[in-house]
Formats: C-alpha cells, structure tokens, sequence
C-alpha cells in the first residue's frame, strides 16, 4: 500500500456536492461558495495521545476529527459544506483508513459535508481537519458580544467525556455511554443555527467550561457567575461520581462540544421552544467586570479547581 492506494481508497468512497466543481485529485479543489454568503472556516488537529487514548478505534478517531471542526462551525451559527483532511500515518495501514473513513463519512454524510481534498503522509498518528461553511453576513455567532445582564446557557451535559478519560486511566469498570461521549462527540449544528439572532455570544466548550467561558468575557469585556450547582449533568456521571469529582469534570473538564452561550432574559420563552429539540439549561449570568467566578448553591464551601486544559500548560 503507498500513499497514492490509501488516496485512492479515499476518493473511491467519498460523497460530492453540486457545489463541488473539483473534488479529490488534482493540484487543488475547485469549490462554488453561494452568492451573498460569508465563508467560516475552522481547523482542528486531533493527536494520539493527547486528544484521544492510544487504542481508539479508527471509526472513532474519523468521527471525532470531523466532530470538533463541526462544533467549531456550529459555535458560529454557521452550515457546513466542505472539507479537507491531512492524515499522518506511522505505516500506510490501509485497514486503519478505511476503519477511519468509516467514522468520518457517516458524520459527513449526516451534515451533507463533502471531503474535497487534502494530504496524506508518514510520521506520528496524527489527523487535521478544515472545515469551510456559510453564514449570512452579519448573522455569525461570535464571542464577544455578551452584556451584563445576559444569562448564560448551556447544551446538553457536561462532564461525560472527562469522566470517560478517568475511568480509563484508572482501569474503573468503562460506562459505555460515557465513552461514547467521548469518542463520538455530538455537533450542535441544528442548536448553533437556530441561536442566530437569539444568542449575543457563543463557544464550544472543549477545554472546559468555565475556561471556554473565559474566553467569551475575555473578548465581551464582561464578567460571569456560574452556578456549579446547576450545571446539566447525566444519569451516568451522577451514579458514577461523588459531587466533587463532578464539579471538577463539569468545570474544568474538556472534550464536551456542547455551546455555551449568552442571551438576554427577553430571550427565555424563544429559548424554551428550542428544548425540545436539545436541552438547553440556564447556568448563570453576565455581570460586569472580567471575572468568571463559579459558585455552589449546594455547597458553599466549594471552590472551582484551575481552569481547563491549556496545551504547553
Ligand atoms: P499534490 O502533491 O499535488 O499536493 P497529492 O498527491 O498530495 O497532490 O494529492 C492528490 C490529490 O489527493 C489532491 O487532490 C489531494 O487534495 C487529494 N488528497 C490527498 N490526501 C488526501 C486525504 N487524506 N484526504 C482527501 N484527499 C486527499
Ligand atoms: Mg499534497
């Protein structure tokens, strides 16, 4: 197998879209974005290691490297259309590739996203992926326009996949659903598209709330209070964990994908009717100031731990 079989192996199963002029195969892509429309772009890199345990299944590892570009579109309101994948193999395993494509085209094909292009090469397992989609000028979901006064809402649970990555450093009994949160992060795409012109700031929490949420004030130039107490979490985590070890998961534990967001109480009924499709929970509010200070309702003696994870921390 050679770098040009595993190309192959790619194109053969990939998906296209009327707006694809020019998919996988030449020098370049040649991609036709909608009149009018902003193009969003995203990039992540997912690394053995350090976003997911040494051992995830290839299926898993496709899924998820598509996932977190997602979420960082559904973070900005935005629909996704294209995108583009290097992977960096240690040997040219095609058995590997194809475990991964199943994962990656299955999310692809659920949001109608083509994979149009990208890189393959030898060196550490190692994947990153671009993602391009569209939103209507004016109308993307950006960090930095949360007021004093706004509450702060919250997709979803928090927690599942940091208190997957401790049951499987600490050989516990595995919770398979909180594993799955873990490996197979869901993409609040429906949820980033319906809060445009209802949320006035947005991020997806990947490293961790109240860091995420910090990255919101930082850019709005405000504050927070976070309620620990109120924070949405599963039926597994709650029979799993004490509440300290929660509170840390909850806080300061990475990997959701869940949006968190910020929108005036005028907002609340507009924000009930969206429910039924995904949960959706009020956690706190903006202040004024540049804090974000979490307490517990239930415990008043709790502190939060340091913030989420930080590469070169
Ligand atoms: P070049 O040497 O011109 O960069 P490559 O041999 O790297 O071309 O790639 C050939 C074609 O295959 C290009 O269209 C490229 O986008 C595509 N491609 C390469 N690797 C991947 C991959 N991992 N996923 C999707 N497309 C890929
Ligand atoms: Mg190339």
């Amino acid at each position: 197998m050679r770098e040009f079989d595993l190309i192959s192996r790619i194109r053969e199963r990939v998906a296209s879209r009327d707006d694809v002029v020019l998919g996988i195969g030449d020098d370049a892509a040649l991609l036709l974005p909608p009149a009018g429309m902003q193009l969003v772009v995203a990039m992540d890199t997912l690394n053995e290691g350090v976003h997911f345990p040494a051992g995830t299944a290839p299926s898993a590892i496709g899924w998820k490297a598509l996932a977190v570009n997602l979420s960082d579109l559904a973070a900005m309101g935005a629909t996704p259309a294209w995108c583009t994948l290097s992977l960096s193999l240690p040997e040219p395993d095609a058995g590997f590739t194809d475990g991964f494509l199943d994962g990656f085209l299955q999310l692809a094909k659920q949001h109608d996203v083509a994979l149009v292009g990208g890189d393959t090469t030898r060196g550490p397992l190692s994947v990153c992926v671009t993602v391009h989609g569209f939103v209507e000028p004016g109308q993307a979901l950006r960090r930095d326009g949360a007021r004093a006064g706004d509450e702060v809402w919250v997709s979803g649970t928090l927690g599942d996949a940091a208190a997957a990555l401790v049951q499987w450093r600490s050989d516990a009994a595995a919770d398979a659903g909180l594993r799955e949160r873990l490996d197979r992060p869901t993409s609040r795409l429906a949820l980033g598209r319906a809060l445009r012109g209802i949320a006035t700031a947005c991020i997806d929490v990947s490293d961790g709330l109240l860091a995420d949420l910090a990255h919101v004030c930082k850019a709005s130039g405000v504050g927070a209070v976070i309620d620990a107490a109120a924070l949405p979490a599963s039926d597994a985590l709650l029979t799993g964990f004490d509440r300290p070890q929660r509170r840390v998961m909850q806080t300061a534990g990475g990997d959701d994908y869940e949006l968190c967001f910020t929108a005036p109480p005028s907002c609340t009924a507009k924000l009930a009717s969206l429910q039924a499709e995904t949960r959706l929970t009020r956690i706190g509010r903006i202040t004024a100031g540049q804090a974000v200070r979490a307490r517990d309702a239930e415990d008043a003696g709790w502190q939060p731990a340091a913030t989420g994870y930080q590469h070169f921390g």
